[in-house]
């Protein structure tokens, strides 16, 4: 990691619902710098697998798929609570990626090292040119090692659970804390025991514990960085 100030190239990395798409759009906002979720990436393309009825177990099937699909990432179009647009052949499909069954398997199709392959070429081509917060599991460490400023955002498994179904209960969904929980543990297991890129702490990231900040705390210790 570099000392430049402002830091071009910020990566966030961390598990699920730790809060990386909340600071990370904050971040790019107050930098006027590109914001990069990557993890719709992985959802567009396991959402397109599910629509499509391809087991998302067969990797070259899924594989074939992350090469052929063409996914954009745009800034939001609607202020209908989304972060960015995700378009696949000019369709909109920002709130597929987001539906439970999706959750469910995005793990599963994020492990295949061929849709990692096709993936990380694209995030990297993107990053490289600067001026970006990319939020993802392993931007620091793989993406985008020379990152000039990396944070691991993390929380408790009790915590990000408790925001997911808090989040969930006030889009008017029908859940239960004790599923939720499984779920973001399962999520977890899932993406720090994979064999390419697993999700860890990059050597020299910043490491911010979440667990009794807002969202606005955590921004304030990360954009302090920055200057
Ligand atoms: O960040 P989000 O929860 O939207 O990411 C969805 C999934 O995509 C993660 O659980 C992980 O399996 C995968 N992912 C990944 N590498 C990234 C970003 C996301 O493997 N850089």
């Amino acid at each position: 990691m570099t000392n430049k100030h402002p830091p071009s190239i910020i990566a966030i990395d961390g598990p699920a619902a730790s809060g990386k798409s909340t600071l990370g759009l904050k971040l790019a906002k107050a930098l006027d710098y590109l914001f990069f979720d990557t993890g719709v990436m992985y959802r567009a393309v396991t959402w397109i697998a599910l629509d499509h009825d391809i087991d998302v177990h067969d990797e070259a099937k899924v594989t074939a798929l992350a090469e052929a699909t063409p996914i954009d990432v745009a800034p939001a179009s609607k202020s209908d609570g989304r972060v960015c647009d995700v378009l696949v052949a000019g369709k909109d499909i920002t709130w597929e990626t987001r539906l439970p069954i999706v959750d469910a398997n995005v793990s599963v199709v994020s492990a295949h090292p061929g849709v990692r392959a096709a993936l990380s070429k694209q995030q990297r081509r993107i990053g490289q040119r600067g001026k970006v917060v990319m939020v993802g599991r392993d931007i620091g460490t793989v993406i985008l090692p020379e990152a000039d400023l990396k944070i691991y955002l993390d929380a408790t498994a009790a915590e990000r659970a408790k925001r997911r179904f808090n989040e969930m209960i006030a889009r008017g969904a029908n859940v239960n804390y004790e599923d939720v929980l499984a779920k973001v543990l399962e999520r977890d297991r899932i993406d720090s025991t994979r064999h390419v890129a697993p999700l860890k702490t990059a050597a020299d990231a910043v490491v911010i514990n979440s667990n009794d900040l807002d969202a606005e705390q955590v921004f304030e210790k990360v954009f302090a960085l920055c200057k």
